[in-house]
């Protein structure tokens, strides 16, 4: 069966305005150096962080950042097909996404109150702002619900007080989201409010500590940070709720509307073209057997993705297949950045700077990569522990948690 796209004369159309613009718009400098690959960083120097600040809300202008949210948020107000060619042209010409945690925006579109879509949603979703998500604690990462952290009424206002640690993103925020206990009594699951912090604020420390992943990961710390009360989004004590909108799509709800595994694509030119004993790798069958199981499992991930998408976009009503894409993804991830050190040797561990490391490095970005993909927005174990009581065979049974029509993140 034929999964490729197919493209109609508009269409084809609104490829070429892209490339045209990016063309005319962004020198070659200011690209990535390398594709997107999971979570790990890129490393961009200062001039090229100040020009995606300030080439991301000319894209978002255009419609181009978040494509299939509605224009009076500030979206693109386009379709899936659309996103689908923002995403293969982005990823073609190594454009950046904004530097938003790109989880941010579906809690404000289901819980939000007009007001506040404008106030908070509209400068992210324009990548005015950037945010990120706050989170993890030292002693709630896994068991979210278990967090510490307090927001207590104080007439109109609400104070914070705690602790939050591995927020991550690139350069500096200006917003953070979040879950707060507001109601210390309450039974878990009802006992939290979900805030939207501004960054620089007064209270708020920020400490940063640097992660196999390259990213900056951010211990916040906050010491009676108050905030008016309209930066509590949804009830006092809905905070799950809306938590559980952001975790529904970073669980993979979402799908991709462009999957992509250049690593994959890389292995593969890599037995093609290196030469062993005077063949190629590729004629080797035990190099053989290692790369179709990788190439295998990487297009089982391209089709969950693919999945998902169509099922989000089409609004059928989802389960375990968020988690189970994530899922599929984290442990085969691993399993192919094993295989590529078994036929790729030492090479596979040449970094981004090394001169004589195949594909600029990219294999050992992989690596890295592979391993952090394990952890953020939900374990291996967590994703097994949210399928299987979404298919019945746990002790506890739970549904998805609401979604909005159209999260509208291109490519994620
Ligand atoms: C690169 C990266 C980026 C991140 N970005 C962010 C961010 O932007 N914002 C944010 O808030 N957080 C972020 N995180 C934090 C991330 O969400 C947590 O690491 C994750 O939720 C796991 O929590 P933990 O690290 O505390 O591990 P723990 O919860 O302590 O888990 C430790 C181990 O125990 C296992 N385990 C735990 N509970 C169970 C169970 N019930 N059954 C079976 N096994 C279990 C886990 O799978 C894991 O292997 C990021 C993490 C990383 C690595």
């Amino acid at each position: 069966m034929d999964f490729a796209y197919h493209y109609t004369k508009e269409q084809e159309a609104f490829r070429q305005e892209i490339r045209t613009w990016l063309k005319k718009n962004v020198p070659e400098e200011m690209k990535r150096p390398l594709p997107r690959i999971g979570l790990v960083a890129d490393d961009y120097s200062e001039e090229q962080y100040r020009f995606w600040r300030q080439t991301h809300p000319k894209l978002a202008e255009k419609g181009w950042i978040h494509p299939t949210l509605p224009k009076e948020y500030g979206g693109g107000g386009l379709t899936p097909g659309h996103e689908t060619i923002i995403s293969e042209e982005f990823d073609r010409a190594r454009i950046p996404r904004d530097f938003s945690n790109p989880y941010v925006c579906p809690p404000l579109l289901v819980w939000a109150t007009e007001e506040q879509k404008q106030k908070f949603l509209v400068p992210i979703v324009k990548a005015q702002k950037a945010a990120f998500q706050l989170f993890t604690e030292p002693n709630a990462g896994s068991d979210l619900a278990s967090l510490q952290s307090r927001a207590v009424r104080d007439g109109d206002d609400w104070v914070l007080t705690g602790q939050k640690i591995f927020i991550t993103g690139t350069g500096d925020p200006d917003l953070f989201l979040g879950p707060f206990i507001t109601d210390p009594d309450a039974p878990r699951h009802r006992n939290l409010g979900f805030f939207v912090i501004p960054c620089p604020w007064p209270g708020l420390e920020i400490r940063r500590q640097n992660l196999l992943s390259g990213y900056d990961s951010l211990f916040v710390f906050m010491d009676n940070v108050r905030l008016p009360g309209d930066h509590l989004i949804g009830g006092d004590h809905q905070g799950w709720q809306v938590t559980g909108t952001t975790l529904e799509i970073e669980h993979g709800g979402r799908g991709a509307a462009f999957p992509q595994d250049e690593a994959m694509e890389s292995l593969f030119e890599y037995v093609r073209t290196t030469r062993r004993f005077g063949e190629t790798l590729g004629s080797d069958p035990i190099v053989q057997q290692a790369i179709m199981a990788a190439y295998g499992e990487s297009q089982i991930d391209m089709l969950l993705a693919k999945r998902n998408y169509w099922m989000y976009q089409a609004r059928q009503e989802m389960s375990y297949h968020g988690s189970q894409f994530s899922l599929w993804g984290r442990e085969y991830r691993m399993r192919n950045a094993d295989r590529a050190r078994d036929i790729m040797g030492m090479d596979s561990l040449l970094g981004t700077d090394e001169p004589r490391a195949p594909f600029k490095g990219l294999q050992e970005v992989y690596q890295r990569a592979s391993l952090v993909g394990a952890h953020p927005g939900g374990t291996i174990e967590v994703q097994k522990v949210i399928v299987a009581r979404r298919l019945g065979i746990s002790r506890t049974r739970e549904r998805a948690a609401a979604t909005p029509s159209t999260s509208g993140v291109a490519g994620v």
